[in-house]
């Protein structure tokens, strides 16, 4: 395999595809793989989904880049979509996470500037939290192994404990100018955020000016059954960070906020150069509409419980799990044995997982699975750990 160009960022499994079709993958030599990582969150309607397809080849033969000088009709449209779908007013785009949470740190930077002068500043972060790989939204990232090599990180950033609401009491102060936070932490280990504590979270936000920015890249999007995930929870965010799923696999990225917080942004605060391209959007009105007119998101809720009853049983089978947590198609198992090795025996019966935190395994099945799919996961799930039973 061509190894020796990469650079060596990722530790990546011994297989080369070249090929995709709903949740089955295909390798060079013709096996297929059952896919329930969807390309971390990305691929929402599978691959090689007809309508993206059918998208990507109309659109680029109108339009495919323009720069941000000039108004282009899919980004308004894709603008206009989003801000209908929410409770908010102004979209901003870019190309991936990392870049949608350094545009939400650049809000509340200049929120708490043009708010009060130059000490409003402090950005509260929760700790084991991920928010990306660029500087400023590794510094907010609450997880020493992906800060260490790196610092110094960007300075104003206070770590809180996860759902501990007298943690953040004690950080906030008229100097914070936002709190961010994943309503449901992701790498960290499928962690849901409590319904009380994301509103007693609100309230101090409001309490002290501070902007609440919900980091959904990953768990927005319908994965958790409502299109944005703060629906989920009933508390709205002034700032919510969009990615993956937003494409379906076409890179794009959106910030999402309110007037009060995206009014401080002025000509030339922000930018970039391929956000909200007319072939990025085209694609995600498209995975949009398929998601909601096509009955993929209300069917959410119905699918997870079905999945969630199947992995409980497979729970009072095997000792080695110890939770199934998550909400939507977002499902994570707590395992007492190292996830890696899991992954591992389901790769080689070709079927991908993907771990999260120490001790998760997360399944991430397109929006789209169906049911059959749903139950091959569990099935091979209950081969492999009957293979540890030994
Ligand atoms: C993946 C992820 C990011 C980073 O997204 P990239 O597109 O990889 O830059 C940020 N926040 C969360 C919650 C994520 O899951």
């Amino acid at each position: 395999m061509t190894k020796s160009n990469l650079m060596n960022t990722y530790n990546r499994f011994d297989v080369e595809f070249v090929n995709g079709l709903g949740t089955k993958l295909y390798d060079t030599d013709g096996n297929e793989y059952l896919d329930f990582v969807s390309g971390v969150a990305v691929n929402c309607l599978g691959h090689s989904h007809p309508s993206i397809t059918k998208t990507l080849f109309e659109q680029s033969k109108s339009l495919i880049h323009i720069s941000n000088l000039y108004y282009n009709d899919k980004q308004n449209k894709l603008a206009e979509k989003l801000i209908d779908l929410s409770n908010h007013d102004k979209v901003f785009f870019c190309n991936s996470g990392t870049e949608a949470v350094e545009g939400a740190v650049k809000i509340a930077r200049k929120y708490g500037k043009v708010k009060s002068g130059k000490d409003k500043n402090l950005i509260i972060h929760m700790k084991n939290s991920f928010h990306g790989r660029t500087m400023g939204a590794l510094s907010i990232t609450g997880q020493p192994k992906y800060q260490e090599s790196f610092k110094p990180l960007i300075s104003g950033t206070i770590e809180a404990q996860f759902n501990n609401i007298n943690d953040i009491k004690e950080k906030i102060n008229s100097n914070t100018c936002a709190v961010i936070i994943e309503p449901v932490q992701g790498e960290g280990g499928i962690i849901e955020a409590s319904i009380d504590f994301l509103k007693e979270l609100r309230n101090l936000c409001d309490e002290y000016d501070a902007l609440l920015i919900f980091d959904e890249v990953q768990c927005g999007i319908g994965r958790l059954g409502t299109f944005y995930a703060y629906q989920k929870f009933g508390v709205i965010p002034d700032v919510i960070c969009l990615a993956k799923g937003l494409g379906g696999g076409f890179p794009i990225g959106a910030v999402i906020a309110n007037n009060k917080a995206a009014q401080v942004i002025s000509h030339g605060d922000h930018g970039s150069t391929f956000g909200g391209n007319p072939l990025a959007c085209a694609v995600s009105l498209t995975v949009i509409n398929e998601l909601i007119s096509g009955g993929i998101i209300s069917e959410i809720d119905k699918k997870a419980q079905y999945f969630k009853d199947k992995l409980e049983k497979l729970k009072e089978k095997h000792s080695y799990i110890n939770e199934i947590c998550g909400k939507g198609l977002f499902i994570g198992l707590r395992v007492n044995i190292d996830p890696k090795k899991i992954i591992t025996k389901c790769f080689e019966k070709k079927f991908l997982v993907i771990g999260a935190g120490k001790d998760v395994l997360r399944l991430l099945p397109p929006l789209n699975v169906s049911y059959d799919d749903l139950d091959k996961c569990v099935s091979i799930l209950d081969d492999v750990l009957s293979d540890f039973t030994e």
